[in-house]
């Protein structure tokens, strides 16, 4: 794979005409803005290669532009574009999420290479971090990721939640339709489920037709929300289930991270443990639904009879 597209972001409109020109002329094709403000909303539609960015700009701190434009995307390309030479602005700007710097001014062929460069070594990031079939972010991409949400929640006392889901009957469904058709249902599954959060959240492929979904700065009863429309958008896609006439559909379970799962040895694990035996507790629900965790682990009764012991199973014809 080739890098195509680069958005060049700086202040200097004549800086970004000679830029347009050379690297226009080295076969890219190039888009140029000069206020800073846009770049987050120009990379959201853009789907732009690599980023070139300006360190200074008026009434923006280019670091923090950097960490959030990284935050947003964990493996765009950014390159650091800048007069500012300094080693201690270098190692700020690369410690915040950029790939690599180059200063002014530049010079064609070097500039070329180092956009290959970054575009090499974010592309095998990105394989690296996603999983090949649904291209989600793979497990262990997810237990990093997750591991810095966790700290950060406690650091600051943010809320955040996760969401378990898991497809009903999967394996009816691929002894019915044939593996190659459950590939595809799961990619299905895969894009709605990324469409159904905010920018933020993280959406990884926990196992085979598992799937975690991180919510930062949400609660339970903001996670509620989103968990039951990933159920409603799933139901909706009305892929074939495995018994006739009716839609292929997802369980789902809720946890928010508590002061139960911050005194556990890790924290981590805690929260996810609690979102799977919510998803279990939606499974004995009768499946097609959500259900919370728990507040607390020892209002926690094991099902012996079939029912969904104390986990409250929201019904869901009641929220919308
Ligand atoms: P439940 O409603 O209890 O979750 O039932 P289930 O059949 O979905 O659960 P089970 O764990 O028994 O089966 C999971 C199935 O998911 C079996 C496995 O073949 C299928 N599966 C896992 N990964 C993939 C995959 O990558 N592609 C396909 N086609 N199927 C997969
Ligand atoms: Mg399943
Ligand atoms: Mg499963």
């Amino acid at each position: 794979m080739e890098p195509q597209k680069l958005l060049v972001v700086d202040d200097e409109a004549v800086f970004c005409k000679v830029i347009w020109a050379v690297l226009t002329d080295l076969g890219f094709d190039v888009t140029t803005e000069t206020d800073a403000h846009r770049v987050q909303p120009l990379l959201k539609r853009g789907d732009f290669d690599v980023l070139l960015l300006d360190l200074h700009m008026p009434g923006l701190d280019g670091m923090d532009l950097i960490e959030s434009i990284r935050h947003d995307d964990s493996v765009l390309p950014i390159i650091v574009v800048t007069g500012d030479n300094s080693s201690e602005s270098t190692v700020e700007a690369m410690r915040r999420g950029a790939t690599d710097f180059v200063a002014k001014p530049v010079e064609g062929s070097l500039l070329d290479l180092r956009i290959r460069r970054a575009f090499d070594l974010e592309h095998s990031r990105r394989l690296a971090n996603t999983d090949g079939l649904t291209g989600l972010y793979n497990h262990r991409h997810l237990q990093e990721r997750l591991r810095q949400e966790v700290d950060r929640a406690r650091r600051y006392g943010r809320p955040l939640s996760v969401v378990m889901a898991d497809i009903d009957h999967f394996k009816d469904f691929n002894d019915t339709y044939g593996h190659p058709c459950g590939d595809e249902a799961l990619i299905a599954v895969s894009d709605t489920l990324r469409k159904v959060g905010r920018t933020p959240d993280i959406v990884a492929r926990y196992g085979g037709e598992e799937f975690l979904l991180v919510l930062p700065e949400t609660d339970l009863s903001n996670a509620q929300v989103v968990a039951e429309r990933a159920r409603q958008c799933v139901e909706a896609l009305g892929l074939p289930g495995a018994s006739q006439g009716k839609p292929l559909t997802l369980s789902l379970g809720i946890a928010e991270l508590s002061a139960q799962d911050i005194v556990q040895v890790c924290a981590k694990s805690s929260l996810i443990r609690r979102a799977d035996e919510a998803l279990y507790a939606a499974k004995r629900g009768g499946r097609n639904r959500i259900a919370l965790a728990a507040s607390r682990l020892d209002n926690f009764a094991p099902d012996l009879d079939g029912d969904s012991g104390a986990i409250p199973v929201a019904n869901p014809s009641t929220l919308q």
